[in-house]
């Protein structure tokens, strides 16, 4: 079996060699490792192997497992990549350094209310539910122009960028060609899509956050019952 570190090297060779293959690659691509439902031991090995970017799904689970590892490495930066209930907001505030899930307006006015008292907010991507399935959070595509407008123009929100999870069992490229498209008409820079399965196709299509998890730490664990969905 290989090791944690492996992984990661692998990953990024692959990253490297989807984005060279590209015709139109992002001017970036980062690596968000995906460290949910894996404990602090298995996350170790990646920040002592000079990993620096992660992503956690629950706010209740990076709350009891980030604040040990950010006091040892000061310079990790972490992403919420899950969805965002209004009661974590102040929690999700205080650590994560982006989040990908902007997925409706009741969020994007809680975000401005603390805007308002004066809390950072961090980086913010609006999540579209690029295959419009009624169980998956996300505005749907032919309003995410309008709720980029309302939350960056209007709200003055620090959104920066798209997100999207396709629907399972889906060629991803339509979906990631369609982000790629809206992404444009919004003139947003970053577009977080990619998963282990599929995130060298997403750099086909301009991925700049490519998210990571299976492939990198392993089969998932389940290290936390909580109350979220
Ligand atoms: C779990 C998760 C990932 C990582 O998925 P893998 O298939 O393990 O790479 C990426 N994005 C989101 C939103 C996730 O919840």
């Amino acid at each position: 079996m290989s090791t944690i570190p492996e992984n990661l090297n692998a990953i990024l060779a692959r990253i490297d060699a989807a984005r060279k293959a590209a015709i139109a690659p992002a001017s970036e691509t980062r690596l968000v490792a995906v460290s949910k439902n894996h404990d602090a031991d298995a996350v170790r090995p990646a920040l002592e192997a000079g990993h620096r970017l992660f992503g956690e799904n629950r706010v209740q689970e990076a709350a009891a497992k980030w604040p040990a590892l950010k006091a040892q490495f000061p310079d990790a930066q972490l992403h919420l990549i899950g969805p965002l209930q209004s009661n974590k907001l102040k929690d999700a505030l205080g650590l994560f350094d982006a989040i990908h899930s902007l997925d409706r307006l009741k969020l994007a006015e809680a975000l401005h209310g603390e805007a308002e008292k004066g809390v950072k907010i961090p980086d913010l991507y609006v999540q579209v539910n690029t295959g419009e399935e009624p169980q998956k959070a996300g505005v749907a595509p032919r309003e995410a122009l309008a709720f980029v407008r309302q939350t960056r123009d209007q709200m003055r929100l620090p959104v920066i960028g798209l997100m999207c999870i396709p629907p399972v069992g889906e060629e991803p490229a339509m979906h990631f060609a369609l982000l790629q498209k809206l992404a444009r008409e919004a003139r947003l820079a970053r577009l977080s899509m990619g998963m282990s399965e599929d995130f060298e196709t997403a750099i086909k299509f301009g991925a700049t956050d490519v998210r990571v998890g299976t492939a990198i730490f392993g089969e998932r664990k389940i290290i936390l019952e909580t109350s979220e969905g």
